[in-house]
């Protein structure tokens, strides 16, 4: 896909039919399923009103049973393995033109809304373009499915099933590789980790502060499931041979990554449930009575950024390096990354104030220790 030139490739934007009934059975199929599947149901942070959402986590079931179904239809001949493989190109412009849609029609019911609750009212500035990007409502709903968690969920499902049609797609071709194995296996786990703790994401920053926009929709819709998956197209055109050592050595990066990402979001995710629970087996250190300062929290102020960059940089690894291509997601997430950092740290040094700068003085790297 990735060496097709321009005059294949514009053609091959264009949304077939098929591509759109791909999407509305994706949609309809997770907005059913995330209504009646059983799940934990979780409530959501306190809104400034004092309300609080609910989020059904059935995230998991949702997407084995998807992921089931389509097995199921695959093998009986009802849908190919390698429709999304097939069609790339047509379902990301389909994907591109329902953010665009989804987010004007967002933008217009969220105007005339009347609601004066934190998660309904309408934020308006005036300015057209700054409205739609940024979104007008926090927590928008459609027939009472909350789009933001709905949409949160499309994009991480979206991302292993587009995955999942590479890898029968180089089945099929008979170029399936250790590479595309690792690739496959590593992002497998990290996307089935996000659903198994999918309670934890009902407290994240684009849950409980980024109204719903054209940025968060793309976000989730556009740019996780078709930019993170650039290193599965790249392989189904290239082929990389790794040295055992080298696989040794990917594996043990993904591992690493692993520990402090999962670590320091279930030791954060424990301390604000119960601040006495203990830390790698001693009790935790508290500043202020409200920040952990110990376990992966007392080695750098955001070890789980660390984490999630190892963890990206070791999906792309598979990849070898005669290319720069298969290393955008992590380039990408690093500036993300940074860049939320010194937001969040603006952010708590604000609403924690002299607590925070004491945590400061005892935590003193921000992602890196002795580097940055
Ligand atoms: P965090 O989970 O790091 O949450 C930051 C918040 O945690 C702060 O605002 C503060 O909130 C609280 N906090 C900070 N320090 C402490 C401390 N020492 N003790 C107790 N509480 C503290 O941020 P995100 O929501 O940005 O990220 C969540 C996960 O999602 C991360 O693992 C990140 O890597 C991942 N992510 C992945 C992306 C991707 O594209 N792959 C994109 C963005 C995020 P409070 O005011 O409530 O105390």
């Amino acid at each position: 896909m990735l060496d097709m030139d321009l005059g294949v490739l514009l053609p091959s934007l264009i949304p077939s039919l098929q591509s759109v009934y791909v999407l509305v059975f994706y949609f309809v199929y997770l907005a059913v399923a995330g209504e009646i599947l059983p799940g934990k149901v979780i409530r959501g942070v306190v809104l400034s009103d004092g309300s609080q959402l609910r989020y059904r986590c059935n995230g998991l079931f949702t997407l084995t049973l998807l992921v089931a179904i389509l097995g199921i239809c695959a093998k009986l001949g009802i849908v190919s393995p390698l429709v999304v493989a097939d069609r790339g190109l047509e379902l990301l412009s389909a994907t591109f033109i329902f953010c665009v849609l989804v987010t004007l029609a967002l933008d217009v019911s969220g105007r005339s809304s009347l609601d004066k609750s934190s998660s309904l009212k309408p934020h308006v500035s005036g300015n057209l373009v700054h409205d739609w990007w940024f979104g007008i409502q926090l927590n928008p709903q459609f027939l009472s499915i909350d789009l933001k968690f709905l949409f949160v969920k499309a994009g991480m499902m979206g991302w292993l099933l587009i995955n999942l049609s590479i890898l029968a797609k180089s089945v099929q071709d008979g170029s399936l590789s250790q590479s595309m194995i690792l690739y496959q296996i590593f992002c497998a786990i990290y996307i089935l980790d996000y659903f198994v703790h999918e309670e934890y994401m009902t407290s994240t920053w684009d849950i409980i502060a980024e109204r719903l926009g054209f940025m968060l929709v793309f976000g989730d819709l556009f740019w996780i499931p078709f930019t993170f998956s650039i290193q599965g197209w790249w392989l189904l055109h290239n082929k990389v041979e790794l040295t055992v050592p080298a696989i040794v050595a990917n594996c043990l990066v993904f591992l690493t990554g692993y520990m402090v990402f999962r670590g320091a979001n279930t030791q954060k995710h424990i301390f604000k449930k119960n601040p006495k629970t203990p830390i790698w087996g001693k009790p935790p250190v508290v500043v202020g009575g409200k920040l952990l300062a110990s376990g992966f929290w007392g080695i750098a102020r955001h070890c789980n950024y660390l984490g999630d960059l190892m963890l990206a940089l070791s999906f792309s690894l598979p990849c070898g390096i005669s290319s720069p291509i298969p290393y955008f997601y992590p380039i990408y997430l690093l500036i993300l990354l940074i860049w939320r950092e010194r937001r969040d740290e603006e952010k708590c040094a604000e609403k924690y104030k002299e607590i925070w700068a004491d945590y400061l003085r005892r935590v003193p790297y921000r992602i890196l220790p002795y580097v940055y």
